[in-house]
């Protein structure tokens, strides 16, 4: 059993702290040593647990009165199963304790940079690529299955990723002995001071090669490139993606590779522009359409349909092709294709087409609608004008 170290000086508080002081500072602490954030890093666990449990008594009006008046030993087995020293202090425990009172979800963002949650990091796993993938809106209504060439580190074929050059071995760390780990001890007024810290010589692996690979040079990886097959869904859109296990760079002395992250990007159609699922189109057509009426052929995303013009229909008019967008990812059914209608006015006319033309200026329903007389002598008195 080591001596413990005092609960003030864990927190790095006073003595006279108030209840937020302690808690602010405990936080502090537990983002800095948390496991998620040091995994593998026994030390840095320690200190995890070790600052909890210091919270756990400060934060407590009758604990931390037991505390201060008796020391540890008054605050012993009041409801904690510390057992002899830190160890009795179970990491899911402190876990718990954390979580309860500073919440997961802020940490999730704080750890997790890529927002995927999922499985945890280990201290030699390899680093997440990212890779830009660009389709045509036409892929993105099919989905499209595409293989893609990834720059990334390899694990090394010579020595299998461990790094160690044929015919030699790992050897023990002389440092830490094959613990990965350093204490220190520190005599003070206050009793005995123990530190647990990885081990700078190793890395806290406990090994160390005396004779690198040539080939990576120790490292257990080289640069190389993969092809990587690419399977998009249909209904992707710009900044959607895509993680593909392993294909990351593999990681050092034979680690686990990380994630291939695809982030997909749009390109920009000459015709169409994609409103979420559905799609835009702007169709001009005639005068004497936009009048009588009629049929139309117009392109959508997924070949020609044909589109009836109601007669009187104005410009500016949005008609729907009804289940003519973009599929909904990893939903049933598809989108809509918006038809913008404008009305496309001639520019050259034929002496012949003027006097057909003229005879219909004259036509009173060939005036549009204008707001009548009464409606500006209502504005009028309304401004006071
Ligand atoms: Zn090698
Ligand atoms: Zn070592």
């Amino acid at each position: 059993m080591t001596a413990k170290r005092d609960y003030y000086e864990i927190l790095e508080v006073d003595r006279s702290a108030d209840e937020a002081t302690i808690k602010s500072a405990y936080r502090k602490k537990a983002m800095q040593f948390h496991p998620d954030r040091n995994q593998g890093d026994a030390g840095a666990e320690e200190k995890f647990k070790e600052a909890t449990e210091a919270y756990e008594v400060l934060k407590d009006a009758e604990k931390r009165r037991m505390y201060d008046q008796y020391g540890h030993a008054g605050v012993q087995g009041s409801g904690y199963q510390y057992g002899g020293g830190f160890q009795g202090f179970d990491l899911s425990d402190a876990l718990r304790a954390f979580m309860r009172d500073f919440g997961g979800s802020m940490f999730d963002d704080f750890f997790d940079p890529t927002g995927r949650g999922g499985r945890g990091r280990r201290s030699n796993q390899g680093e997440d690529l990212r890779v830009k993938f660009a389709l045509t809106l036409e892929e993105v209504a099919t989905g499209v299955e595409r293989t893609i060439k990834v720059n990334r580190m390899l694990r090394c074929d010579v020595c299998a990723g461990s790094g160690v050059a044929a015919g030699s071995s790992k050897k023990q760390c002389p440092q830490c002995k094959g613990i990965g780990q350093v204490r220190t001890v520190q005599r003070t007024f206050l009793g005995t001071i123990q530190q647990v810290s990885t081990c700078n010589v190793c890395r806290g692996t406990g090994e160390i090669i005396s004779d690198p690979c040539k080939s990576c040079s120790g490292d257990g990886r080289v640069r190389g490139t993969s092809n990587v097959k690419v399977k998009v869904p249909p209904g992707v859109t710009t900044g959607n993606y895509m993680s593909i296990d392993n294909m990351g760079n593999a990681g050092p002395h034979g680690g686990e590779a990380g994630d291939l992250i695809v982030v997909f990007e749009e390109k920009e159609h000459e015709h169409f522009t994609r409103h979420g699922d559905n799609v835009i189109y702007e169709l001009p057509i005639s005068f004497t359409t936009a009048a009588l009426g009629g049929e139309v052929s117009v392109p959508t995303i997924s070949g020609f349909e044909t589109l009836a013009i109601p007669a009187g229909t104005q410009s500016g008019k949005v008609l729907k092709l009804k289940g003519k967008g973009i599929p909904r990812l990893h939903h049933s059914g598809k989108g809509d294709q918006l038809v913008q209608v404008t009305v496309w006015v001639p520019t050259k006319l034929s002496s012949d087409d003027k006097k057909v033309l003229q005879r219909l200026a004259d036509s009173e329903s060939f005036s549009p609608p204008r707001a009548d007389k009464s409606f500006f002598e209502k504005l009028r008195s309304t401004l006071g004008v």
